[in-house]
């Protein structure tokens, strides 16, 4: 008999639709860089930038991608708050910004990100249902995006929060659920991951033994064992209820 102990979330368009935000917090940092520097080169009487919104932002992206593809950084691929940071520091010293300049205002256009990547709106019913599970649960926070996970706002819910990018070990890599595992000191089978994405979330708790809750759109594919299909969060509760009773 298995009994279960522990729930892990994906965070983004799981207890969160994060296609907005992304978008947003893409713009506006850039955005907020290019005024801010504008700002501060007029006031020390120097030349604007040739950098605007578009070319600037297409540039921005370009050296993002070749860095994830670069040979010599290979793990570093799946920290997105890495590589947006040296393909910032990048461009603004291509721009003739000194090194010290340049990390300045990578670092600064960062925290803007991060300001606006932790507006996002947890679906109305999180708050209330992970309060209810965390009476019954232990839980966690497994993202592969880089979500402040601290400042996020539902991290008063989980006392494991894993970023796996920072691990260098996005998902599907199984080490930030084992990782999630070890310190909430529970074997995979007696937790249950709970995600939107296949191929990041499903198949790999699902390999590694644990339960699996996917968050998709009904279909009619035969899942493998362990793994149940709901179309929201809010339906979590009837798949605990059904799993409770098997066991
Ligand atoms: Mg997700």
């Amino acid at each position: 008999m298995t009994v279960l102990k522990a729930i892990t979330f994906d965070l983004d368009d799981t207890l969160w639709d994060n296609h907005g935000v992304m978008l947003r917090t893409e713009e506006g940092h850039y955005r907020w860089l290019l005024d801010a520097l504008r700002a501060w080169r007029t006031a020390r009487q120097e030349p604007a930038l040739a950098l605007d919104p578009v070319n600037g932002g297409q540039d921005y992206l370009q050296r993002r991608l070749q860095l994830a593809k670069a040979k010599d950084v290979p793990e570093r691929r799946g920290d997105f708050t890495w590589l947006r940071l040296r393909a910032l520091e990048a461009q603004l010293e291509a721009q003739g910004l000194t090194r010290s300049g340049a990390l300045l205002w990578a670092a600064a256009a960062m925290n803007e990100f991060h300001r606006l990547r932790i507006q996002v709106t947890p679906h109305p019913e999180a708050t209330g249902l992970l309060t209810a599970l965390a009476e019954r649960y232990q839980l966690a926070a497994i993202t592969n995006g880089n979500i402040h996970l601290a400042r996020q706002p539902l991290a008063a819910h989980f006392p494991v929060a894993i970023a796996a990018g920072e691990l260098l070990a996005p998902k599907p890599d199984p080490t930030p659920f084992l990782t999630a595992l070890a310190r909430l000191n529970v074997a995979p089978e007696c937790a249950m991951h709970v995600g939107d994405s296949w191929e990041e979330d499903i198949l790999p708790a699902q390999q590694l033994g644990m339960h699996a809750v996917w968050i998709a759109a009904a279909g009619d594919e035969v899942l493998p064992p362990r793994v149940h299909r709901i179309a929201h969060i809010k339906e979590l509760p009837s798949v605990l209820k059904l799993l409770e009773n098997e066991v």
